[in-house]
C-alpha cells in the first residue's frame, strides 16, 4: 500500500489538541493507523502538546527549553508503540464504530448502486461509510463545508486525482466533483462531512432529506 494522500498539519495539530468533531476525529485515527508518516507527524506535534503543558504557567521559559523541546520531538513520545491491530480491511479505530467489516454494516441503497451507513458520531460533523460499485458514480456533488474522505477498498478517480487504499481526499467549499470508483474492484469508503452536501442534480437533491448524504 502506497499512500500519496495524506492529511495536513492544520488537521493533525486540530486533532493532537482534541479541536475535531468526532466523525472528524475517526477518519484521522483511522488514517493515523493505516499511514506511518502521519502517525510519526502527530506523535511530535503530541510531544510538543505535552511540552507546552507541563511548562504550564511557570514564569521564565528556559534558554534550553527549545532545546528540550527538539529532543523531545525526536525521541517521541513515551507511550509504548504496540502494534495497531488491524481488522481486515477496517483499521481498529474504525471497527469501534462499525464492526468487523464491510459483512457487519447494515448497508441501505442510496441510488445508482452506491450504498451508505451513517455511523453515529457525535452532532457537530456526520461520518459515513459507502460503498461504490466497480465503475459508478457517487453523484456530482459541491460541499457547504468540509468533506472528508478515507479509501478503505479499492480506489476512486475525480477530476483531481486518483485515490487508493489509505489515501484521503479534502474537499471544501469551493469544491465540486464527482468521484468515480475504478472498475475491478468496489469501492468502500470513509467520509465525513461537517454540511450537507450540496448536489448539483435536481434528483439526488429531492432524495437528499431522506439519505442524509
Ligand atoms: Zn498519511
Ligand atoms: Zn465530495
Amino acid at each position: 500500500m502506497t499512500i500519496r494522500h495524506h492529511l495536513s498539519d492544520d488537521v493533525l495539530m486540530a486533532y493532537s489538541a482534541g479541536d475535531l468533531p468526532e466523525a472528524f476525529s475517526l477518519v484521522v485515527a483511522t488514517h493515523v493507523s493505516m499511514c506511518d508518516e502521519c502517525r510519526a507527524r502527530m506523535e511530535s506535534f503530541d510531544a510538543v502538546g505535552g511540552a507546552v503543558l507541563a511548562q504550564g504557567d511557570t514564569a521564565a521559559i528556559g534558554a534550553d527549553s527549545l532545546a528540550a523541546t527538539m529532543a523531545l520531538i525526536k525521541s517521541g513520545p513515551p507511550q509504548d508503540k504496540a502494534p495497531v491491530r488491524r481488522s481486515g480491511i477496517f483499521p481498529a479505530p474504525l471497527a469501534d464504530y462499525a464492526g468487523d467489516g464491510p459483512g457487519a454494516v447494515k448497508w441501505r441503497r442510496v441510488g445508482g448502486g452506491v450504498r451508505q451507513a451513517i455511523l453515529p458520531t457525535d452532532s457537530g460533523a456526520s461520518a459515513r461509510l459507502l460503498h461504490i460499485p466497480a465503475g459508478a458514480a457517487v453523484p456530482d456533488h459541491g460541499h457547504h463545508g468540509l468533506e472528508m474522505t478515507l479509501v478503505l477498498q479499492g480506489a476512486f478517480r475525480d477530476e483531481t486525482a486518483r485515490f487508493g487504499r489509505g489515501d484521503v481526499e479534502i474537499a471544501t467549499e469551493a469544491d465540486e466533483h464527482t468521484p468515480v470508483a475504478e472498475l475491478g474492484e468496489d469501492c468502500i469508503c470513509l467520509a465525513a462531512t461537517d454540511a450537507p452536501l450540496r448536489f448539483t442534480a435536481l434528483l439526488p437533491r429531492l432524495a437528499q432529506p431522506f439519505f442524509r448524504i
